[in-house]
């Protein structure tokens, strides 16, 4: 059985730091709100590129998060538009609807399967008041128009960075990095995962990161006082030692995942098959490898014949979902297309060569 992604043997990769890190936390007695949230805080605003970073409880507390903090700080109010991807994981539009903002769904591109930065323009009201870039599958998303419209109807520009740790854009700056704030989660399974829930939030503003701060914090920024009405949203010491362990070998990692990437992109010669369209090798982190395929419930329960696991991202838009019953009868076709023919193959740090191989000789057999 080739898996689509195998946890276990992703932490064994490091399971001896790991297990040091997580012992040294155990033994401090000291377990949130301590040395190593800190110091992870450091280590991943380094690296990602931006002067500040909050660790929160998890990748939708933190988007939750930043508009929050827009609304308190006067920025934004409850009823503005938000632009943002129709097809996302439903959390990115949680964390707007959460925080009484509309968002206004916008179709991707069918060979980028991102945000199509030409219909953004024609959406934008005198509502509208950001843009969340949601970086889906491990691509870019960002592009230079998108920065034009932000600057041009001073819009603040979000990134949804929970699938592409380690991605950047073409001049080289890291997602997470290209906008006013990001939300990133750290879900074991995405590109840098933790031993159970995390996230964080990266921004250039500090009064925007000590708001967030402040706001998983129950809303204090000094003990027993309380400026806003927050909640209890940290991340904890342990999973912060655990993800600084795992925040040196990202790039190793993603690099692994590269190569994975390879051998589809050059094995895979079904025509049935539509294969993701290939970017520069640093704009793509390859959260997962999506295909597009006519018969996709058919591949899957193939693929499931011949041991290999695939996973669809995602079977329902959420425009289609009952928690949004008013976009139900929205038409989305690109959306609802992707949403019908996507399959991701199997895709990890420690998926092997030949198990890629083994893949594109039983696809290539459909
Ligand atoms: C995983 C994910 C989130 C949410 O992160 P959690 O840590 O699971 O809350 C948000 N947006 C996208 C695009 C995701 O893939």
């Amino acid at each position: 059985m080739i898996k689509f992604l195998d946890l276990q043997k992703v932490t064994q990769l490091y399971a001896t730091e790991i297990s040091e890190a997580v012992q040294r936390v155990v033994n401090s007695g000291w377990y949130l709100q301590g040395a190593e949230v800190k110091r992870f805080e450091e280590d991943y605003a380094r690296y990602i590129g931006a002067p500040h970073c909050v660790g929160v409880a998890n990748g939708l507390d933190a988007l939750i998060w930043i508009y929050r903090a827009y609304i308190e700080l006067g920025v934004m109010q409850p009823g503005d538009e938000v632009i943002v991807p129709a097809n996302t994981y439903i959390a990115s539009i949680l964390a707007l609807t959460e925080n009484g903002l509309v968002p206004v769904l916008v179709e991707p591109r069918l060979d980028t399967f991102e945000l199509d930065d030409c219909l953004i323009e024609s959406r934008i009201t005198s509502r509208t008041r950001s843009i969340l870039l949601v970086h889906l599958y491990g691509r870019c998303a960002y592009t230079d128009e998108i920065g034009r419209l932000c600057k041009k109807y001073n819009l603040k520009l979000v990134e949804d960075n929970a699938q592409a740790h380690g991605c950047c854009f073409a001049d080289g700056r890291r997602t997470g990095s290209l906008g006013d704030a990001a939300g990133h989660s750290f879900y074991p399974g995405k590109n840098l995962g933790a031993l159970g829930d995390g996230g964080a939030v990266t921004c250039h503003d500090k009064v925007v990161a000590d708001t967030i701060r402040a706001l998983a914090n129950y809303g204090s920024q000094r003990k027993y006082v309380f400026k806003y009405t927050g909640r209890n949203s940290r991340l904890d010491e342990i999973q912060a030692a655990v993800l600084d362990v795992k925040l040196k070998y990202l790039d190793e990692d993603n690099e692994h995942r590269k190569t994975i990437a390879k051998i589809y992109n050059e094995g895979i010669t079904n025509p049935r098959i539509i294969l993701p369209t290939q970017m520069a090798d640093n704009q793509n982190v390859y959260h997962v490898y999506p295909v597009l395929c006519e018969q996709r419930d058919g591949l899957q329960t193939y693929l499931e014949r011949h041991g290999v696991q695939t996973i669809i991202h995602y079977p329902i838009p959420p425009h289609k979902q009952a928690c949004y019953k008013q976009w139900n009868l929205l038409s989305l076709p690109i959306t609802e297309q992707i949403h019908q023919q996507e399959l991701s193959l199997p895709m990890s740090p420690v998926l092997t060569h030949e198990e890629a191989q083994e893949v594109v000789r039983i696809i290539n057999a459909y």
